[in-house]
């Protein structure tokens, strides 16, 4: 899918909008939420627009199990501590009932000793 003009995640993607970088390739962009509900809080999107989970058909496979991969090596560069002791959270909302604020589908990865704000 081509970049949609009016998205925000586009739109760090393409580099219109300042993120804090936490990872780049080809596919994916790792980013910390500006709004973080815990120490560790960052978000990896895939550079295509995809609005959600909902949008996914077979030939996303490799790009999801790739951003599935990534996950955890990103989590513990950005400080998660080790499974099973450390570890993280990861959620994908999808859809206004799954809570999706922004239409560009996105993971989050959220760590860091608790108590968290949110989660
Ligand atoms: P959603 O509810 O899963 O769609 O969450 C969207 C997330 O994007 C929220 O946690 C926001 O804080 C985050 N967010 C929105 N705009 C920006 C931005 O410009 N930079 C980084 N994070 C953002």
């Amino acid at each position: 899918m081509s970049p949609d003009p009016d998205c925000i995640f586009c739109k760090i993607v393409a580099g219109q909008i300042p993120s804090r970088k936490v990872y780049e390739d080809d596919e994916l962009l790792a980013f910390h939420d500006i709004n973080p509900w815990a120490p560790v809080h960052f978000l990896i999107v895939p550079k295509v627009h995809i609005p959600s989970m909902a949008q996914l058909t077979p030939e996303h496979e490799r790009l999801m199990g790739r951003l599935m991969v990534l996950a955890p090596k990103l989590a513990l560069e950005q400080g998660c501590l080790p499974y099973p002791q450390g570890g993280f959270r990861i959620v994908c909302n999808t859809g206004e009932h799954g809570g999706q604020e922004v239409h560009h589908l996105h993971v989050h990865v959220i760590g860091g000793p608790r108590p968290w704000r949110k989660g």
